[in-house]
């Protein structure tokens, strides 16, 4: 499966849907530029190692281009191509006016010490400095890169450039130009769409049973805004174990446990099940907030889930969608569900541009002002064209772009 034949497929069936302007499909069919380097970076014990890096330009019709730089032994050109995609129709589902792009560095950052992330981080800015700038091409955290590394990587350019050019990386920590509440935006902003999706769909969220995949920033703190909403989160899953607990877990102690020791393995009361049965649990909602291709025809019709809430990107593969669809499971598509990252990423850095910060309340409101509309906009399109979810998201974020794209030619 390759991710970014995935996200062609989407544009098409939804460009064909609304007979899409042919122009503005060739457009959208290629990135507007790639950017590949190789890092040489010098290793604590004096050998040198090469990293394939990327940066992946896709769209830049509604503004400069946003999105994530992610470290992780599986990136590949074709899926930063792919993400970068996704992040451009995210942008424009999410009304901001930024394009579409992303990076990342083919590694495996957990055999690497805290010097050598330091390292690769900000060859990584020294390598694509040209490109990137406050007012070009505005990356942000992704799997695996955290504020330490956007620290890191906005001291670099501002050294590189010779003055304090915050506003080049966003999801810093709070005390570098970092934004209030950019930590936990991406799983609020998906936390408020899924409850305007359970009101849709007549529930009510005390009697919804969870299972989440992916027990990082995306992923738990989504399980804490759950957990305290009274929703029963009954399965977890990291990179190394999946748990289950059908009483529901204390979300706060599976927490400390994480954070203690490194793995939600062996959490008090737990017990460990396979991925196979993960999926085929029967909870009324499921998270991916992990990896891309992880809902695939071979495992959707186990799926018991009526809400499917995509806070990673590109979890679910088309044909998944179709047997989705069919068997009435409501997808809420990664590009409305987690974009409040982008959205958050983007007051970041307006306040960097204005060096004025913003308040948790001010933020979280915008932060819902945002959301909501995009959830409707989406919603009424499903509903106008009788399509799933992700087309409807697709179909409201290419009509922003075509009209974006048409009056530039
Ligand atoms: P993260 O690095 O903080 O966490 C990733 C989590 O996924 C970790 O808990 C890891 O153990 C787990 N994981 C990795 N491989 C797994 C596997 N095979 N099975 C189960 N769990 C696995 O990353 P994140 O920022 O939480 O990102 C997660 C997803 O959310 C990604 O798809 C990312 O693109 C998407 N996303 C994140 C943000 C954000 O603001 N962080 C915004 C938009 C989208």
């Amino acid at each position: 499966m390759n991710a970014y034949d995935n996200a062609l497929r989407q544009l098409e069936k939804a460009a064909k849907l609304i007979d899409l302007d042919k122009d503005v499909v060739a457009r959208l069919s290629t990135p507007e530029r790639t950017v590949m380097a190789s890092l040489p970076i010098k290793m604590d014990d004096g050998s040198l190692k090469i990293f394939e890096a990327y940066r992946v330009q896709y769209n830049s019709a509604r503004g400069p281009y946003k999105g994530g730089i992610r470290f992780h032994p599986q990136v590949d050109l074709d899926e930063v191509k792919a993400l970068s995609f996704w992040m451009a129709i995210k942008t424009a589902v999410a009304n901001i006016p930024m394009g579409g792009g992303k990076g990342g560095i083919l590694v495996d950052p957990k055999a690497m010490s805290e010097a050598e992330i330091q390292r690769l981080s900000r060859a990584w800015i020294k390598a694509f400095k040209d490109v990137i700038g406050p007012e070009k091409d505005i990356p942000a955290p992704d799997v695996y890169t955290t504020p330490q590394i956007m620290c890191w990587m906005a001291d670099e350019y501002s050294n590189l450039v010779g003055k304090k050019q915050w506003g080049v990386v966003t999801g810093k920590p709070l005390d570098f130009g970092g934004s209030k509440g950019r930590d936990t935006a991406t799983a609020m902003g998906g936390f408020y769409v899924l409850q305007e999706a359970i009101n849709e769909l007549d529930l009510k969220a005390s009697k919804l049973k969870v299972a989440i995949q992916g027990f990082g920033n995306a992923g738990s703190v989504a399980a804490k805004l759950l957990y305290d909403a009274g929703y029963k989160v009954v399965a977890l899953a990291d990179s190394r174990v999946i748990i289950f607990d059908k009483k529901g877990f204390d979300v706060d102690k599976v927490i400390e446990h994480k954070e203690k020791i490194k793995t939600l393995a062996g959490f008090k009361g737990s017990k460990e099940i396979d991925i196979k049965e993960f999926f085929a649990l029967d909870v009324d909602v499921l998270v991916p907030a992990a990896l891309e291709n992880q809902i695939t025809k071979s495992n959707a019709s186990d799926i018991k889930a009526k809400i499917i809430l995509e806070l990673a990107n590109g979890p679910t593969t088309p044909e998944a969608d179709e047997i989705l669809f069919e068997n009435n499971v409501m997808v809420i598509p990664d590009v409305l569900a987690n974009a409040g990252g982008v959205t958050v990423s983007y007051f970041e850095w307006i306040q960097n541009n204005e060096n004025n910060y913003w308040s948790d309340k001010e933020v979280d409101d915008e932060l819902k002002e945002r959301m909501i509309p995009a959830w409707q906009s989406v919603l009424k399109n499903s509903k106008e064209y009788k399509i799933d979810l992700r087309t409807a998201a697709f179909v409201t974020a290419l009509k922003r772009l075509a009209e974006a794209i048409k009056v530039q030619h």
